[in-house]
C-alpha cells in the first residue's frame, strides 16, 4: 500500500464521517500501536471512528477503493493475544467502540440485549443493575472495558451457564469488504421479529464465519442473558500437589457433566492467582519461582498448588445446602485438601475475582497480573479432555516447556464439562529482549506440544495465528481463503487475521 493511497483515504475519510473522527497524531497511534507481547509493537496509520454502520459501509468502501487495509476492533483490549493492534503493521485502524456504544435493544421478557462493538461488559452490567439487577450476562475475568462483542469474535469464554458466548449470541449485523451490509439469519428479513431471537432462521448459518475471521465488521449483535439466581453459593478448595490436576479434573467432569455444578469449575494454579495480587518474590530475579518459594507462598497467603472453584445456584437455601454438601463430598478428597467457604472467600481479593465472574459481575482485580513481570502477557488456551490422567500429563508437559524457558506456570484450568479451557498466561518483562525471544519461543513450543498430541490451541494472539493456521491441512486453509475472497473480494480487511489473506494468483 503506497503513501500516496493512505493520505488520500485519510483526507476523504474526513470528508466521509468529519476530520474529528479521523486521528494520526503520533501520541494517538502510539496507544494504538502497544503490544504486550513478545513481538513489540505493530504501529498503525490511523485510527478511524465510524459512528454506525451506514459509516463503516462508507468507510469499507473508500478502504477498498484505495486498496487502504483497515483492521476493525471494539474496544481492543484484546489483553494477551495482541490488544488492538493488526495482524500487520501501517493498516488502518477502525476503533468501533468509540461511537458505536448504544445498547440498541433490550427485551426484559424474552432476555436479551442487542449490543454495538463499544458496549463494554461493565457498561452492559450497569444497565442490568439499573434494571433491576435480575438478570445476568457472562463476563470474562479480563478488563471490565472489554467488549462482549469483540470477546465473542475472538471465540472468548465465560464462567456462568452462559460461557459460551458464541453459544449465546443470536443474529449479527456485518459490513462486507466490498460495503454491503449483511444481517444473518432472520436479520435478512425486513421488518422480521426473530433476528435476535431465534439462531437459526432459514438457510445457511452464517454467524460463525465472523468469528477469527476477517471477512466482515460486525456492526451489532443480540446475546442472550440470563436469569440472575436468587443465590449464589461459591466453594473453594485448596489442592496442595501439581499432579492433584488429574484426581481434580475427573471429578470436575462429574460434576459438570451431571449438572450438579452450573457454572465453570475452576482449578487455577498458585501463581495465576497470586500474580494479580502480590508483586513478584523479591530475591528471584528470573523465573521459575523455585519449588520452596511456592510452598511458603502456599502457607503465607493459604493457598495449594491448585485453588478449585465454582458455585451453586438456586432459590432455596437447603438445595443449595445439600448440593454444596455433595460436591464437598466428591472434592474434598483428602485431610490436606482445605475448603473455603463462601463467606471466607467472599473477604479474600484473590479468590473474590471468581465469585464475581460466577455472579455475571466484570472485575478489574485479575488484569493486575499483567504487572507481575512489568506489563507483558501471552494467552494460550489449549484443551484439555476432562480426563485426568491426561489433565495431568497436559500440566506436566506446560510446567517443562515453561521452565526449560525460565517461566512460571500461570494456569487456569475451566472446565466445561467434556473439555477443559487450558489459559496459559505467560507473563514477562516486555523491556528485556532476551526474556521476550524466551517467551516467544516458549509460546512456539507450547502450541506445537499440544497439536502434536492431538489438542490444537483454538485461540492464538495475533503475533502466532499465521503459523498456528499453517498446520491446519489445505482445504481448510483453501476453503478460508475462498470465502475471504466472496465476502472481501479486495482483501482489505484485517489482511492476515488468524492465517487469511484472498487467494493470491500463485495459490
Ligand atoms: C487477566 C485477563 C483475564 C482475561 N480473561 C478472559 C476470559 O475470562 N475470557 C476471555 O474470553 N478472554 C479473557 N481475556 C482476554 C481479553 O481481555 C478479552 O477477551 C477482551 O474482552 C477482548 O477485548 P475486546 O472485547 O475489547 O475485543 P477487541 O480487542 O476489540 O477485539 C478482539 C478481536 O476481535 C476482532 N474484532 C473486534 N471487534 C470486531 C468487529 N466489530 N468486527 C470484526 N472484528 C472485530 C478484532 O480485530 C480483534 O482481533 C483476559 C485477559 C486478561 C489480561
Amino acid at each position: 500500500m503506497s503513501e500516496d493511497a493512505i493520505r488520500r483515504f485519510l483526507r476523504e475519510a474526513a470528508e466521509e464521517i468529519g476530520e474529528q473522527w479521523v486521528e494520526t497524531a503520533s501520541d494517538t497511534v502510539e496507544m494504538y500501536a502497544a503490544s504486550e507481547l513478545p513481538s513489540g509493537n505493530i504501529c498503525p496509520a490511523g485510527i478511524v471512528f465510524p459512528g454506525d454502520a451506514d459509516e463503516v459501509s462508507s468507510i469499507v468502501r473508500l478502504a477498498s477503493r484505495c486498496q487502504v487495509p483497515i483492521h476493525p476492533i471494539s474496544t481492543g483490549k484484546n489483553l494477551g493475544l495482541g490488544a488492538a493492534v493488526a495482524p500487520r503493521p501501517g493498516v488502518i485502524l477502525l476503533d468501533l467502540g468509540r461511537r458505536m456504544n448504544r445498547i440498541l435493544e433490550f427485551d426484559p421478557v424474552l432476555r436479551y440485549v442487542v449490543v454495538e462493538p463499544g458496549v463494554t461488559y461493565e457498561a452492559l452490567h450497569e444497565f442490568l443493575v439499573d434494571q433491576g439487577d435480575t438478570l445476568m450476562c457472562d463476563t470474562t475475568s479480563g478488563p471490565p472495558s472489554g467488549s462482549p462483542l469483540g470477546n465473542t469474535l475472538d471465540k472468548g469464554g465465560g464462567y456462568t451457564p452462559g460461557a459460551d458466548h458464541f453459544g449465546n449470541c443470536c443474529g449479527i449485523e456485518a459490513v462486507l469488504g466490498d460495503g454491503r451490509i449483511l444481517r444473518t439469519g432472520d436479520g435478512a428479513v425486513s421488518g422480521s421479529k426473530t433476528w435476535h431471537l431465534s439462531r437459526y432462521g432459514l438457510g445457511p448459518v452464517m454467524d460463525g464465519l465472523f468469528l477469527q475471521s476477517n471477512f466482515g465488521v460486525v456492526t451489532r449483535m443480540g446475546i442472550w442473558l440470563m436469569r440472575r439466581p436468587d443465590i449464589i453459593e461459591s466453594f473453594f478448595f485448596m489442592y496442595p500437589n501439581d499432579d492433584d490436576i488429574g484426581d481434580i479434573t475427573d471429578i470436575g467432569r462429574e460434576l459438570r457433566l451431571d449438572g450438579v455444578v452450573p457454572t465453570a469449575i475452576k482449578a487455577t494454579s498458585d501463581l495465576y492467582a497470586l500474580s494479580s495480587q502480590i508483586p513478584y518474590p523479591a530475591g528471584v530475579s528470573t523465573g521459575p519461582i523455585p519449588q520452596e518459594v511456592r510452598r511458603e507462598l502456599h502457607r503465607e497467603h493459604d493457598l495449594g498448588a491448585w485453588v478449585v472453584s465454582g458455585a451453586i445456584y438456586g432459590s432455596n437455601t437447603n438445595h443449595v445446602r445439600s448440593t454444596l454438601q455433595h460436591v464437598k463430598n466428591r472434592l474434598q478428597i483428602r485431610s490436606d485438601v482445605k475448603y473455603v467457604p463462601h463467606g471466607e472467600a467472599a473477604e479474600r481479593p484473590e479468590l473474590k475475582i471468581h465469585i464475581d465472574t460466577y455472579s455475571g459481575r466484570p472485575t478489574g482485580e485479575e488484569v493486575a497480573m499483567t504487572n507481575w513481570r512489568g506489563g507483558g502477557i501471552v494467552s494460550l488456551t489449549p484443551a484439555t479432555p476432562m480426563i485426568g490422567d491426561v489433565a495431568k500429563s497436559h500440566a506436566r508437559m506446560s510446567r517443562a516447556i515453561l521452565t526449560e524457558h525460565g517461566i512460571d506456570t500461570c494456569i487456569d484450568y475451566i472446565f466445561a464439562g467434556r473439555v477443559a479451557r487450558g489459559l496459559h498466561s505467560i507473563l514477562f518483562d516486555p523491556t528485556n529482549g532476551a526474556e521476550c525471544e524466551r517467551v516467544a519461543s516458549a509460546a512456539q513450543q507450547l502450541r506445537a506440544a499440544y497439536r502434536d498430541v492431538g489438542y490444537p490451541v483454538g485461540r492464538v494472539p495475533v503475533d502466532g495465528q499465521e503459523d498456528e493456521m499453517s498446520h491446519r491441512d489445505r482445504v481448510f486453509r483453501d476453503v478460508a481463503s475462498n470465502v475471504k475472497a466472496v465476502f472481501d473480494p479486495g482483501g482489505v480487511l484485517s489482511p492476515g487475521r488468524y492465517g487469511i489473506d484472498v487467494p493470491t494468483s500463485m495459490d
